[in-house]
């Protein structure tokens, strides 16, 4: 493989690892690792945390210090949005207009902020949380007292929300769904989300949606926002968190098989051999869930990659992780593992309190455990990813009592 040469297209967590994944495989021919992002390749989860909180320094976000792309033959291109793939030639070309040749190419373009559409609105006092230079504009706005109006109860918008409240914000969160993170986490402990930002201060509007935003006549990035209930919210800022969407024009373009994302099998190959796929845009058959999923969290864009790199090095590897991700608000710490969809049937088992916020919740599809989440509770992740691996049969009543050891269930 000396002579051959691997394009990343794409600049952040997930290029980043796929680079370094090629190299601990012992790749050592050209890599180059094109991405739109001006700035060496970061992790995201800290600029709606830590560092929209000022408590993260600037350099503890990036994945590698610069000097190690260089250390590690990898031609980084930041600034290099891809625009073109041309899959029979095997060439790529940036908007700047370079091309580059490969062998195999990995896309790993991520998402971008889905937007409302607000032409009415001063867009000084408009946000949306995608990349540094947002969480950067953003920090600045969230001064004390500033009235805040997040659009979005997801994480993104609760994130923020709790940042905001730490900053001395007066905030209002207006949300479409009857609670926040009931789409992911069904009603039982969405309302344990919706009660910890009430508790926290937050005016948080369920069932609700933004008719429109209208720039104060005074300026000053000042907005009012407008609520289909009729009511008139006054707001220095507003942030809108609505959810994201993946970046797969290019693919598409390209003729690649497309449908809510990258269309790849286990081994992240898409339908044209030579390109593969990692990351948010990559809509991936897993095998253990027997059914394809597409996923927007860190920990998929920091392990896929192994698979990838190994997949292009013609390596047998499978990407069969159950789904991780966890959150921070005021003092609550979240780790969630496993996939389900709240809309089929499921059943929640509880070990601890919920009101207290300190607990591990079981999510049971035919009594089987196919997700867990840990709230306060910590050092059981292994517990439940190994519970959620097995697809256990545990007894709901075991589950529940926490004098039964969650090491000893299976
Ligand atoms: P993110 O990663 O941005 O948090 P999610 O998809 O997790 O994205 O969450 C987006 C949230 O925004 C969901 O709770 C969804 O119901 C909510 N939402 C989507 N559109 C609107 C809207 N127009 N007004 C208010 N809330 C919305």
């Amino acid at each position: 493989m000396a002579e051959s040469t691997i394009v990343v297209a794409g600049g952040g967590l997930a290029a980043a690892k796929t680079a370094e994944a090629l190299r601990a495989e012992g790749f050592d021919g050209a890599i180059v690792l094109v991405g739109a992002e001006t700035e060496v390749p970061y992790e995201r989860p800290a600029l709606s945390k830590g560092y929209l909180k000022g408590d993260d320094a600037r350099d503890s976000v990036e994945v590698h210090p610069r000097q190690w792309y260089a250390d590690n033959a990898v031609d980084l291109r930041p600034g290099s949005p891809v625009a073109a793939i041309d899959a029979a030639a095997h060439e790529i070309g940036t908007a700047g207009g370079d091309r580059f040749r490969y062998d195999t190419l990995v896309l790993a373009t991520g998402s971008r902020a889905r937007r409302l559409d607000l032409p009415r609105a001063d867009p000084a006092g408009l946000h949306h949380l995608r990349d540094l230079a947002d969480s950067d504009r953003l920090r600045a706005a969230l001064r004390p007292g500033a009235r805040v109006v997040v659009v979005g109860g997801g994480w993104i918008g609760l994130e923020t929300a709790a940042a905001a409240v730490a900053a001395g914000a007066q905030v209002t969160v207006v949300e479409v769904a009857e609670l926040p993170l009931v789409r992911v986490l069904g009603p039982e402990i969405a309302q344990v989300f919706a009660d910890l930002h009430r508790a926290n201060g937050v005016d948080l509007r369920c069932g609700r949606q933004v008719r429109e935003v209208v720039a104060d006549a005074a300026g000053g990035g000042r907005n009012t926002v407008h609520v289909d209930d009729g009511t008139a919210l006054p707001a220095d800022v507003v942030v809108v968190g609505i959810g994201a969407q993946p970046n797969v024009d290019a693919a598409v373009a390209a003729g690649l098989d497309v449908d809510n994302g990258v269309l790849v099998d286990e081994h992240l190959r898409s339908s044209h051999p030579d390109v593969l796929a990692v990351g948010d845009i990559a809509h991936a058959w897993h095998p253990a869930l027997g059914r394809r999923i597409r996923v927007e969290h860190w920990a998929n864009a920091l392990n896929q990659p192994v698979v990838a790199a190994r997949t292009a090095l013609g390596i047998d590897a499978s990407y069969d992780r159950p789904p991780y991700f966890y959150t921070d608000q005021y003092d609550l710490g979240m780790e969630f593992t496993g996939w389900f969809d709240p809309s089929q049937p499921y059943e929640v088992v509880v070990r601890g309190d919920l009101a207290a916020r300190e607990f591990v919740a079981f999510w049971l599809v035919e009594d089987r455990v196919a997700a867990a989440m840990n709230v306060n509770v910590w050092d059981v992740t292994e517990h439940l990813t190994r519970l959620v691996r097995a697809a256990a049969t545990p007894e709901p009543a075991h589950l529940a009592d926490p004098d039964v050891s969650l090491a000893d269930l299976g």
